[in-house]
């Protein structure tokens, strides 16, 4: 348990400097792309440490990747930092309190993701030079994880090449392996074009794109019978063509976006929807032209890497609360309205049994450590460029409680706690529980064969990514 004692000791000796940055990223709550003073800040400290420096990755300027060492294996730290609008909201405070007004927040806490996976790469720096250990540590800075992402495009670029594993981790209720899997996705704009008219002197004169547009809406609902359980499909009007009703409409532009548990299949499904646009099209005589926007592939835990990072976090333990957090967690439950305190009720109940249910609300903070589950075939409703990470190099995403059990993602209430002895508790407990993992697997060149392997058998031999060459990262439109 040597690595174990000397991982804790290095987090614990620093926590204090940790907790600051993290607190400063959260303070900067930058939006997607534009991530500018969040990134500066990391990679000053990285540059300190004596990282190697590449900024602005795949024409994304906030991007970088930071590397210590020359010789193998190399393995590195995934790290995000970008904010969501509106979610400003005050530390570590259980009512709705704008710390701005209508500004940005860290609603998914990549304040502490970001720290917490530099911490983790500081650590095993140290580690491999107090060991006289070959290696190379590298901190992939990947911005716009809320956007549009950009791992597929740091993939896409060759930025994974030569990566023998990855390791991540996301605040979250709960301390575990990720076993469950997320779906692919795909974002396109379909733009209708027909012939204005005036809708009531000469009607037969016009073609509508707004009949068009939603045509390919029935079209779609009647696409969902014939989809697998787990696809989804999403749509929102960009531009409905205007306002007059007595005008027939000849633009109208909608946004879709297909999700699917494989990228081939999401590809496919994205096709069939392209096929209904089309023969609304044909159907209303409109033209339709479509334009991808964003896509990612589906993330899947490497199952090689599993059993040693489900021991890693085993040997560092579940984060160690005390009464402050438990009564600050309890307020943040309680400031959820009835119907998602049900919803939150039935997590307890499923996650510790009905028996727990009371303490559990009464001190609403995950405890311990849930093992792997590699049977675990559901998805989370979500997507995430992590994905294509996971499809180019062996990559493990840990989920470490930052917030009350039950918490909802993308709201004030993980604002506040991402600034809060919560959020850092967790953030301390992932940077270690990957560090550790990350030293033990770099001493395993077995493990770490098998688990290309698999990359592999999931690929089929190479990185494909999901965008077409033409889609850019959208900076300064998103
Ligand atoms: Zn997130």
């Amino acid at each position: 348990m040597l690595d174990l004692e000397f991982i804790e000791r290095y987090i614990e000796d620093r926590k204090e400097f940790f907790i600051e940055l993290a607190s400063r990223v959260w303070e900067f709550a930058e939006l997607p792309y534009e991530e500018v003073k969040s990134a500066n800040l990391l990679i000053e400290v990285l540059r300190r440490e004596g990282f190697e420096i590449q900024e602005g990755l795949a024409a994304i300027p906030t991007s970088f990747k930071a590397s210590f060492g020359s010789s193998s294996p190399v393995f590195g730290f995934l790290g995000e930092y970008d904010a969501l609008d509106t979610l400003s909201q005050e530390a570590a405070v259980a009512e709705r309190k704008p710390f701005e007004e209508s500004a940005p927040g860290h609603g998914c806490g990549h304040n502490l993701l970001g720290v917490g996976s530099l911490a983790a790469a500081l650590a095993c720096k140290e580690y491999l030079l107090a060991n006289n250990l070959d290696g190379t540590v590298i901190y992939f800075g990947c911005p716009a994880e809320e956007g549009a992402g950009s791992k597929q495009f740091m993939a896409r670029a060759g930025v994974f090449d030569g990566v023998d594993f990855v390791y991540t981790w996301h605040p979250a209720t709960k301390n575990e392996v990720q076993s469950n899997r997320s779906l692919a996705i795909m974002g396109a704009n379909f733009t209708f074009r027909g012939i204005s008219s005036h809708a009531g002197g000469s009607p037969w004169l016009g073609r509508s794109a707004l009949d068009a547009a939603e045509l390919m809406s029935v079209g779609c609902n009647y696409l969902r019978e014939h989809m697998y359980d787990q696809e989804r499909i999403h749509y929102a009007y960009a531009n409905a063509g205007g306002v007059a009703p007595n005008v027939v409409q000849d633009y109208v532009q909608v946004k879709y976006e297909v999700r699917s548990p494989k990228v081939k299949d999401m590809k496919k499904l994205f096709q069939r929807v392209v096929k209904v646009a089309q023969g609304a099209a044909l159907m209303t005589e409109t033209r339709v032209d479509y334009e991808i926007t964003m896509a990612f592939s589906d993330y899947r835990t490497n199952s090689k890497l599993a059993p040693i990072a489900d021991q890693a976090l085993k040997d560092v333990g579940p984060p160690k609360w005390d009464e402050e957090d438990y009564l600050f967690a309890r307020e943040i439950l309680n400031s959820y309205n009835e119907e998602t305190l049900e919803g939150i009720k039935n997590t307890i109940i499923q996650t510790y049994g009905i028996g727990r249910l009371e303490e559990k609300l009464e001190r609403p903070l995950d405890d311990v450590v849930h093992p792997y589950d590699g049977r675990n075939v559901s998805y989370a409703g979500g997507s995430t460029d992590v994905g294509d990470v996971s499809y180019c190099v062996p990559t493990l995403n840990f989920h470490i409680a930052c917030q009350c059990i039950g918490n909802v993602g993308h709201t004030w209430q993980t604002t506040a706690q991402s600034n809060s002895s919560i959020g850092y508790k967790g953030m301390l407990t992932a940077a270690k529980a990957m560090a550790l993992a990350a030293i033990r697997t770099a001493k395993r060149p077995d493990v770490i064969e098998e688990a290309k392997e698999e990359v592999v058998v999931q690929n089929g031999g190479k990185y494909e990514c999901p965008l077409p060459d033409y889609v850019k990262p959208p900076i300064g439109k998103y």
